[in-house]
């Protein structure tokens, strides 16, 4: 089974790509890309989408979380560390709560390439590329750094490698060990009353285990964790590079992530990243916004999973607070009607962002509350499965969203807003977020 080429793929129209100034850079880059090894190994994309099928089945909870766009600089041991135990965190609570198995999924080890509404940005009359992620160009508002370089694309996946490397290390080698849940409520959010009620729930699981251990038990899921990798699939020159046939099924995978989806800006059906996604057998994702009709949907699926195969599909829906309750039942009516097997997951985020009157992109932490109540109200009316949530968060103190237990204001947005892109959730506004979301999961 072969892939098309990329002149192919380019030919079909490819929306939100960089326009490289130097194609034999472009190629060389590209090359040097087919050559190094593979991020992940195809049979782990294989477990996921075995973890995803469960999910579809109801059987269990994804949770999806990590920056709106990773950058180089931030690619330290404690940056990914906390990352990594915000989401650990999180899955605990979930999973306790709930007493639901947590599929956990960085936005991470990729999540390089970001699309953009508008191609150019303008401050105080200069107007110059948009920043489009560290995989395209640099952030610095300059025309030098603006200018889009191929070979970004091979800091990516030395950037990834760094990361996963690091990630795989962390969940094999003790750190994500369950005995250590009291010990990732360290810091800033121990303090806070979510991090008070945070060290309850990991009391509660300390005497747990105590108790298993007194009796002799002691499986390996104490001390380690499946953790798995996912980026939007967005520069058809990387993703195509990293795709590559798997040895063991002659299949083609892409082998940057283990996850990969398509954007709310890419899906357009006859296109590049629908046309190159249906061919490699990861598990993927598609964003949908609240214009997407339940055609859209049903043909993205037929497209995307022609064999209907359970755990391959997941519809990451992010409508906005305001227009969950209206628009998501018909799409998830008519797409259940026709028998798709999908995992619907809910992103709170992408459609709830405004602009602050200091000029900061922020979102409520009440909206992002809200669209994922509504998402769950939705799927327990028409009795589908909320499967789970997309998230855009950080582990640190970062003021780039407002609301929450902190209360947050306008004001306090300047004081750390350090995103290059979209506003995450800081440490206690997603640990806030998840025991909302752990009560909800319980009812449902
Ligand atoms: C994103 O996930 O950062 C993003 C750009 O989302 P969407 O494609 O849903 O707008
Ligand atoms: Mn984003």
């Amino acid at each position: 089974m072969s892939i098309p080429d990329l002149a192919t793929l380019h030919a079909l129209g490819a929306a939100q790509q960089p326009t490289y100034p130097d194609s034999a850079a472009v190629d060389s880059a590209v090359a040097k890309l087919r050559t190094l090894p593979p991020l992940v190994f195809a049979g782990e994309c294989d477990e996921l989408k075995d973890k995803i099928a469960a999910v579809s089945r109801g059987e269990a909870f994804l949770l999806q979380g990590g920056d709106c766009a990773e950058t180089f600089a931030g690619v330290t041991a404690d940056n990914v560390r906390n990352k990594l135990r915000v989401l650990l965190q999180m899955a605990v609570v979930l999973t306790y709560a709930a007493s639901v198995p947590v599929v956990k999924v960085g936005r991470l080890a990729g999540q390089y390439a970001k699309p953009r509404s508008s191609d150019l940005e303008t401050r105080d009359g200069v107007t110059l590329p948009a920043y489009r992620g560290d995989a395209v160009n640099g952030f610095d508002f300059t025309p030098e750094a603006r200018v889009p370089d191929p070979q970004r694309l091979v800091d990516v996946y030395n950037s990834s490698a760094a990361t996963l490397n690091l990630i795989r290390a962390f969940v094999t080698g003790g750190y994500a060990d369950l005995r250590q849940v009291h010990t990732w409520n360290t810091d800033f959010v121990k303090e806070s009353p979510v991090g008070q009620r945070y060290e309850a729930v990991a009391s509660e699981i300390e005497r747990a285990l105590t108790f298993m251990s007194a009796i002799g038990a002691d499986p390996v899921e104490f001390h380690r964790v499946d953790f798995h990798s996912s980026h939007e699939a967005l520069v058809l020159e990387y993703e195509h590079a990293m795709t590559r046939i798997d040895s063991r099924t002659q299949m083609p995978y892409d082998v940057s992530g283990h996850m990969v989806w398509i954007g709310e800006r890419t899906r357009q059906l006859d296109q590049a990243h629908v046309e190159l996604l249906s061919h490699i057998r990861n598990p993927i994702g598609v964003k949908l916004g609240p214009t997407t009709s339940p055609d859209d949907a049903l043909a993205l699926a037929s497209r995307l999973n022609p064999l209907n195969e359970p755990g391959r599909l997941t519809f990451i829906t992010r409508f906005g607070a305001g227009r969950i309750r209206d628009g998501l039942p018909d799409l998830v009516e008519k797409v259940t009607a026709e028998g798709v097997e999908v995992a619907w997951v809910c992103d709170p985020m992408h459609g709830n962002t405004f602009e602050a009157s200091s000029g900061y992109k922020t979102r409520r932490f009440d909206d992002v509350i809200d669209e994922v109540q509504g998402f769950f109200d939705v799927h327990r009316s028409l009795g589908t499965w909320p499967g789970g949530l997309h998230v855009e968060l950080t582990g640190d103190d970062v003021t780039e969203c407002v609301g929450g237990g902190e209360d947050l204001l306008e004001v306090d947005l300047g004081n750390r807003y350090e995103s290059v892109c979209d506003p995450r959730l800081n440490r206690v506004q997603s640990l806030e977020l998840a025991f909302l979301v752990a009560e909800m999961l319980r009812k449902a």
